[in-house]
Protein backbone atom coordinates (compact mmCIF):
# COMPACT_ATOMS: atom_id res chain seq x y z
CA UNK A 1 0.00 0.00 0.00
CA UNK A 2 1.11 4.03 -0.85
CA UNK A 3 2.72 5.60 2.11
CA UNK A 4 2.12 8.57 0.11
CA UNK A 5 0.47 11.57 2.58
CA UNK A 6 -0.70 15.00 1.96
CA UNK A 7 -1.36 17.72 4.53
CA UNK A 8 -3.50 20.76 5.25
CA UNK A 9 -3.72 24.20 6.86
CA UNK A 10 -6.13 26.75 7.46
CA UNK A 11 -4.83 29.47 9.25
CA UNK A 12 -7.65 31.51 10.91
CA UNK A 13 -7.32 34.61 12.78
CA UNK A 14 -7.50 33.27 15.76
CA UNK A 15 -6.58 29.18 15.97
CA UNK A 16 -5.73 27.31 13.06
CA UNK A 17 -6.47 23.72 11.73
CA UNK A 18 -4.11 21.04 10.85
CA UNK A 19 -4.37 17.95 9.65
CA UNK A 20 -2.42 14.50 7.96
CA UNK A 21 -4.14 12.26 5.47
CA UNK A 22 -3.59 9.66 3.13
CA UNK A 23 -6.44 11.41 0.49
CA UNK A 24 -9.41 13.57 0.47
CA UNK A 25 -11.58 11.22 2.47
CA UNK A 26 -8.87 9.66 4.73
CA UNK A 27 -7.69 11.45 7.67
CA UNK A 28 -5.13 10.38 9.58
CA UNK A 29 -4.41 12.98 12.22
CA UNK A 30 -5.62 16.66 12.69
CA UNK A 31 -5.20 19.29 15.62
CA UNK A 32 -6.43 23.01 16.47
CA UNK A 33 -4.14 25.02 17.52
CA UNK A 34 -4.52 28.91 18.95
CA UNK A 35 -2.97 31.78 16.08
CA UNK A 36 -0.45 33.34 18.34
CA UNK A 37 2.78 35.01 16.32
CA UNK A 38 3.84 33.99 13.21
CA UNK A 39 7.01 32.70 14.87
CA UNK A 40 5.71 29.90 17.29
CA UNK A 41 2.69 29.55 14.96
CA UNK A 42 4.93 27.97 12.35
CA UNK A 43 7.10 26.29 15.19
CA UNK A 44 3.67 24.07 15.94
CA UNK A 45 2.71 23.61 12.06
CA UNK A 46 6.53 22.84 12.08
CA UNK A 47 6.27 20.33 15.08
CA UNK A 48 3.21 18.95 13.46
CA UNK A 49 3.83 17.39 10.29
CA UNK A 50 7.34 16.52 11.60
CA UNK A 51 5.48 14.08 14.22
CA UNK A 52 6.08 10.52 12.16
CA UNK A 53 2.90 8.61 11.55
CA UNK A 54 3.50 5.06 10.63
CA UNK A 55 1.38 4.79 7.68
CA UNK A 56 3.17 7.83 5.64
CA UNK A 57 6.64 8.53 4.44
CA UNK A 58 8.73 11.12 6.30
CA UNK A 59 8.48 13.81 3.77
CA UNK A 60 4.92 14.79 2.91
CA UNK A 61 3.65 15.11 -0.47
CA UNK A 62 2.38 18.26 -0.31
CA UNK A 63 0.63 21.13 2.40
CA UNK A 64 -2.33 22.95 0.85
CA UNK A 65 -2.68 25.96 2.66
CA UNK A 66 -6.12 28.23 3.31
CA UNK A 67 -5.06 31.92 4.62
CA UNK A 68 -6.78 34.46 6.03
CA UNK A 69 -5.12 37.44 3.63
CA UNK A 70 -4.66 39.50 2.13
CA UNK A 71 -2.77 37.00 -0.06
CA UNK A 72 0.04 37.87 -2.87
CA UNK A 73 -0.67 34.75 -4.98
CA UNK A 74 0.70 36.36 -8.33
CA UNK A 75 3.92 33.94 -8.92
CA UNK A 76 5.59 36.68 -10.66
CA UNK A 77 5.90 39.13 -7.84
CA UNK A 78 8.74 39.12 -4.84
CA UNK A 79 6.31 38.72 -2.50
CA UNK A 80 4.71 35.72 -4.00
CA UNK A 81 3.11 33.59 -1.04
CA UNK A 82 2.98 36.51 1.54
CA UNK A 83 0.27 37.41 3.75
CA UNK A 84 0.63 40.96 2.66
CA UNK A 85 -1.09 43.98 4.62
CA UNK A 86 -2.93 42.69 7.35
CA UNK A 87 -4.00 44.42 11.04
CA UNK A 88 -3.49 41.30 13.06
CA UNK A 89 -0.32 42.41 13.97
CA UNK A 90 3.04 40.45 13.18
CA UNK A 91 1.64 38.89 10.59
CA UNK A 92 1.96 41.94 7.75
CA UNK A 93 4.49 40.49 4.94
CA UNK A 94 4.89 37.02 6.55
CA UNK A 95 6.23 34.68 3.73
CA UNK A 96 4.01 32.15 4.50
CA UNK A 97 4.35 29.23 1.66
CA UNK A 98 8.31 30.37 1.87
CA UNK A 99 8.61 29.45 5.23
CA UNK A 100 6.62 26.16 5.68
CA UNK A 101 8.51 25.21 2.38
CA UNK A 102 11.96 25.79 4.26
CA UNK A 103 11.21 24.13 7.17
CA UNK A 104 9.70 21.10 6.10
CA UNK A 105 11.24 20.87 2.33
CA UNK A 106 7.99 20.46 1.11
CA UNK A 107 5.88 22.21 -1.88
CA UNK A 108 2.99 24.44 -0.35
CA UNK A 109 -0.13 25.38 -2.24
CA UNK A 110 -1.78 28.64 -1.11
CA UNK A 111 -4.92 30.15 -1.23
CA UNK A 112 -7.33 32.47 0.53
CA UNK A 113 -9.31 30.91 3.37
CA UNK A 114 -12.59 31.62 1.69
CA UNK A 115 -10.67 30.32 -1.84
CA UNK A 116 -10.11 26.86 -0.27
CA UNK A 117 -13.55 26.62 1.03
CA UNK A 118 -14.86 26.84 -2.79
CA UNK A 119 -12.40 23.89 -3.80
CA UNK A 120 -13.44 21.96 -0.62
CA UNK A 121 -17.27 22.05 -1.53
CA UNK A 122 -16.34 22.26 -5.30
CA UNK A 123 -14.72 18.48 -5.37
CA UNK A 124 -17.97 17.24 -3.85
CA UNK A 125 -19.52 17.41 -7.53
CA UNK A 126 -19.06 14.47 -9.55
CA UNK A 127 -16.75 15.78 -12.33
CA UNK A 128 -18.24 17.68 -15.15
CA UNK A 129 -21.72 18.12 -13.67
CA UNK A 130 -20.63 21.70 -11.89
CA UNK A 131 -17.75 23.85 -13.30
CA UNK A 132 -18.91 27.06 -11.86
CA UNK A 133 -19.17 27.69 -8.58
CA UNK A 134 -19.42 30.75 -5.71
CA UNK A 135 -18.47 30.35 -1.96
CA UNK A 136 -18.97 32.91 0.03
CA UNK A 137 -18.78 33.84 3.94
CA UNK A 138 -20.45 35.97 5.77
CA UNK A 139 -19.06 36.48 9.29
CA UNK A 140 -16.30 39.08 10.67
CA UNK A 141 -15.76 39.86 6.93
CA UNK A 142 -17.60 39.21 3.50
CA UNK A 143 -15.52 37.35 1.18
CA UNK A 144 -15.84 35.11 -1.86
CA UNK A 145 -14.10 32.02 -3.26
CA UNK A 146 -15.30 32.49 -7.61
CA UNK A 147 -14.60 29.41 -9.51
CA UNK A 148 -15.07 29.72 -13.03
CA UNK A 149 -14.74 26.81 -15.67
CA UNK A 150 -13.20 24.35 -13.01
CA UNK A 151 -10.35 26.94 -12.19
CA UNK A 152 -10.46 29.53 -9.08
CA UNK A 153 -10.60 33.29 -10.39
CA UNK A 154 -7.56 35.16 -9.60
CA UNK A 155 -6.76 38.45 -12.08
CA UNK A 156 -5.19 41.63 -10.61
CA UNK A 157 -5.37 39.87 -7.07
CA UNK A 158 -8.11 37.75 -5.94
CA UNK A 159 -11.63 39.04 -6.05
CA UNK A 160 -12.66 40.98 -2.93
CA UNK A 161 -16.75 40.42 -3.35
CA UNK A 162 -17.03 41.31 0.54
CA UNK A 163 -16.57 45.22 -0.64
CA UNK A 164 -19.22 46.07 -3.76
CA UNK A 165 -21.64 48.16 -3.60
CA UNK A 166 -25.10 47.22 -3.10
CA UNK A 167 -28.06 49.67 -2.53
CA UNK A 168 -28.93 51.13 0.58
CA UNK A 169 -32.14 53.02 1.27
CA UNK A 170 -30.98 55.26 4.45
CA UNK A 171 -34.35 56.35 5.08
CA UNK A 172 -34.86 52.14 5.59
CA UNK A 173 -31.63 51.75 7.41
CA UNK A 174 -29.92 54.53 8.40
CA UNK A 175 -26.96 53.04 9.23
CA UNK A 176 -23.79 54.12 8.11
CA UNK A 177 -22.35 50.82 7.60
CA UNK A 178 -18.96 49.64 9.42
CA UNK A 179 -16.16 49.20 6.35
CA UNK A 180 -12.85 51.46 7.30
CA UNK A 181 -12.95 52.06 3.34
CA UNK A 182 -16.40 52.33 2.04
CA UNK A 183 -18.30 52.55 4.71
CA UNK A 184 -21.93 51.00 3.30
CA UNK A 185 -20.42 48.76 1.04
CA UNK A 186 -21.46 45.08 1.45
CA UNK A 187 -19.09 43.81 4.40
CA UNK A 188 -19.82 47.48 5.93
CA UNK A 189 -23.71 46.89 5.98
CA UNK A 190 -24.00 42.87 6.29
CA UNK A 191 -21.10 41.32 7.98
CA UNK A 192 -21.63 39.78 11.46
CA UNK A 193 -19.90 43.53 13.18
CA UNK A 194 -22.15 45.12 10.99
CA UNK A 195 -25.11 43.72 12.17
CA UNK A 196 -23.90 43.69 16.23
CA UNK A 197 -23.24 47.69 15.54
CA UNK A 198 -26.23 48.35 13.55
CA UNK A 199 -29.01 46.50 16.22
CA UNK A 200 -26.37 46.50 19.65
CA UNK A 201 -27.46 42.57 19.50
CA UNK A 202 -25.13 40.23 18.34
CA UNK A 203 -26.30 37.84 15.67
CA UNK A 204 -26.74 35.17 17.78
CA UNK A 205 -28.31 37.64 20.10
CA UNK A 206 -30.82 38.79 17.35
CA UNK A 207 -34.02 37.02 17.60
CA UNK A 208 -35.41 35.00 14.93
CA UNK A 209 -38.60 37.38 14.11
CA UNK A 210 -36.52 40.57 14.38
CA UNK A 211 -36.43 42.88 11.16
CA UNK A 212 -32.84 42.64 11.41
CA UNK A 213 -32.90 39.62 9.45
CA UNK A 214 -35.14 40.41 6.71
CA UNK A 215 -32.86 43.70 6.18
CA UNK A 216 -29.74 41.19 6.32
CA UNK A 217 -31.72 39.04 3.99
CA UNK A 218 -32.54 41.40 1.63
CA UNK A 219 -28.08 42.89 1.35
CA UNK A 220 -27.47 39.38 0.87
CA UNK A 221 -29.93 39.04 -1.85
CA UNK A 222 -28.74 42.25 -3.54
CA UNK A 223 -24.93 41.02 -3.36
CA UNK A 224 -25.96 37.46 -4.83
CA UNK A 225 -28.35 38.82 -8.06
CA UNK A 226 -25.15 41.37 -8.53
CA UNK A 227 -22.86 37.74 -8.55
CA UNK A 228 -25.23 36.01 -10.66
CA UNK A 229 -25.63 38.49 -13.33
CA UNK A 230 -21.82 38.96 -13.52
CA UNK A 231 -20.38 34.83 -13.45
CA UNK A 232 -23.25 33.09 -13.82
CA UNK A 233 -22.09 30.42 -11.32
CA UNK A 234 -23.99 27.02 -11.51
CA UNK A 235 -24.49 26.67 -7.78
CA UNK A 236 -23.87 29.60 -4.90
CA UNK A 237 -22.65 28.35 -1.45
CA UNK A 238 -23.41 30.60 1.00
CA UNK A 239 -21.06 29.78 4.70
CA UNK A 240 -19.86 31.47 7.53
CA UNK A 241 -21.18 32.56 10.87
CA UNK A 242 -23.81 34.79 9.79
CA UNK A 243 -25.14 31.88 7.71
CA UNK A 244 -25.05 29.38 10.73
CA UNK A 245 -28.68 31.13 11.07
CA UNK A 246 -30.61 28.53 8.82
CA UNK A 247 -33.69 30.84 8.82
CA UNK A 248 -31.75 33.24 6.36
CA UNK A 249 -31.89 31.13 4.15
CA UNK A 250 -35.48 31.20 3.05
CA UNK A 251 -35.35 35.37 3.23
CA UNK A 252 -32.91 34.85 0.92
CA UNK A 253 -34.50 32.73 -1.47
CA UNK A 254 -37.37 34.82 -1.64
CA UNK A 255 -35.61 38.18 -2.18
CA UNK A 256 -33.65 36.57 -4.47
CA UNK A 257 -36.11 35.83 -6.79
CA UNK A 258 -38.08 38.87 -6.37
CA UNK A 259 -35.00 40.80 -7.11
CA UNK A 260 -34.07 38.46 -10.45
CA UNK A 261 -37.63 39.01 -11.59
CA UNK A 262 -37.55 36.14 -13.70
CA UNK A 263 -34.85 37.78 -16.05
CA UNK A 264 -32.45 34.94 -15.85
CA UNK A 265 -34.49 32.00 -17.84
CA UNK A 266 -33.19 29.05 -15.50
CA UNK A 267 -35.19 26.59 -13.92
CA UNK A 268 -32.59 26.41 -11.11
CA UNK A 269 -34.25 29.82 -10.30
CA UNK A 270 -37.45 29.68 -11.50
CA UNK A 271 -38.43 26.37 -9.60
CA UNK A 272 -35.32 25.01 -7.39
CA UNK A 273 -34.09 28.42 -5.78
CA UNK A 274 -33.16 26.30 -2.63
CA UNK A 275 -30.95 23.65 -3.92
CA UNK A 276 -29.46 26.61 -5.85
CA UNK A 277 -28.71 28.98 -2.61
CA UNK A 278 -27.33 26.51 -0.58
CA UNK A 279 -25.28 26.08 2.87
CA UNK A 280 -21.84 24.14 2.75
CA UNK A 281 -22.40 20.67 2.60
CA UNK A 282 -19.12 19.96 4.11
CA UNK A 283 -20.33 22.35 7.16
CA UNK A 284 -17.29 24.30 8.98
CA UNK A 285 -14.66 21.87 7.28
CA UNK A 286 -15.42 23.46 3.83
CA UNK A 287 -11.89 25.48 4.07
CA UNK A 288 -9.65 22.40 5.81
CA UNK A 289 -10.91 19.94 3.07
CA UNK A 290 -10.32 22.27 0.70
CA UNK A 291 -6.87 23.17 1.58
CA UNK A 292 -6.26 19.31 1.38
CA UNK A 293 -7.82 18.80 -2.14
CA UNK A 294 -5.60 21.68 -3.00
CA UNK A 295 -2.71 19.16 -1.44
CA UNK A 296 -3.97 16.41 -3.18
CA UNK A 297 -5.36 17.44 -6.77
CA UNK A 298 -2.38 19.76 -7.57
CA UNK A 299 0.01 17.39 -6.70
CA UNK A 300 -2.06 14.62 -8.96
CA UNK A 301 -1.89 17.19 -12.03
CA UNK A 302 1.77 18.35 -11.97
CA UNK A 303 2.77 14.56 -11.82
ZN1 LIG B 1 -15.66 47.89 1.93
Amino acid sequence: MTKKCYGAVELGGTKFTTLIAKDTRTILKKKVFPTLNPKDSLQDIVAFFKDEIPDCETKLEAIGVGSFGPLDLNPDSKTFGFITSTPKQGWEFFNIKGEIEKALDVNVFLETDVNAAAVGEFYLYPVNRIRNLAYITIGTGIGAGIITNGKLIHGLVHPEFGHISIPHDIRKDPFRGVCPYHRDCFEGLASGPAMTARWNLSPDDLPVNHMGWELEGEYIAHALANLIYTVSPEIIILGGDVMHHRHLFPIIHKKARALLNKYIKSRSLEENISEYIVPPRLKDDSGILGALSMAVYETESRD
